[in-house]
């Protein structure tokens, strides 16, 4: 079981703790790694039933880091695009831009001035995330314009206007002077459950609760909704890059 391990020089016992689903220890400088992993091991179920309570309490976006853990871009790592699974590949070229040629790979391009640096290095890895991060809003953008112009004119609900930005711990969202913000990561969902975030959002405009009213509409105008909720759940361990 992964975890994090924090050491200090003023601990002088054990603690270990579950928070966003994600398993924390907190121990004194001098406790080697082994000893925690027996720890862990010993507390196994309980931490495993913590984990599990925690992830299914809300529908949980992981932190958008996008930090690479273990895996190294010379491995080409794979980000979720679509709902499916892409590989990474890092290639060099005059222009930074990425390729999404088929439903597998995601190539990105970084200029030509990077080629000396190791590819796992800080820089690199920085460059990548944004230029994904960079890509992944245009994306969205171009998307959910899109799909509010039909949406809005099919439910006679129009919002004032939408952005699309990072958020931590939301897909949507709809404050009371009718703007709808959208998450930059919705690329990393099939087309079918972004239209649930956006019809979600849309009726928000007429219900602001989570109310009976409320999921009859979304109901009416998104059918497969719970089908698309159900999704997020299941998929959402993958609904991050870290
Ligand atoms: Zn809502």
């Amino acid at each position: 079981m992964e975890y994090q391990l924090i050491l200090s020089s003023r601990r002088k016992t054990i603690a270990l703790q579950v928070s966003n689903a994600k398993v924390i220890v907190r121990a004194p400088h001098f406790v080697k790694k082994a000893y925690v992993d027996k720890l862990i091991q010993a507390k196994l179920h309980w931490l495993r039933q913590k984990v599990a309570e925690q992830e299914k309490k809300s529908l949980l976006i992981p932190d958008f880091t996008l930090k690479f853990s273990g895996e190294k871009l010379e491995n080409n790592p794979t980000i979720y695009i679509d709902g499916l699974p892409h590989n990474i590949f890092i290639e060099f070229g005059r222009e930074s831009v990425i390729h999404n040629k088929c439903a597998c790979s995601l190539n990105v391009v970084l200029s030509l001035r990077y080629k000396n640096l190791d590819l796992n290095s800080a820089v690199i890895l920085a460059k990548v995330k944004s230029q994904i991060q960079c890509w992944f809003k245009a994306c969205v953008e171009h998307y959910v314009q899109q799909k509010l112009l039909v949406f809005s004119q099919k439910m006679s609900l129009h919002p004032a206007s939408f952005k699309v930005r990072k958020y931590k711990a939301r897909w949507g969202s709809c404050n009371s002077r009718a703007e709808l913000s959208f998450n930059t990561l919705l690329k990393m969902l099939p087309d079918w459950v972004i239209d649930y975030v956006i019809i979600h959002e849309l009726c928000h405009l007429k219900h602001m609760n989570h109310s009976t009213n409320f999921w009859q509409l979304v109901a009416k105008y998104c059918p497969e909704y719970q089908t698309a909720k159900h999704w997020l759940l299941k998929n959402q361990a993958h609904l991050s890059w870290s």
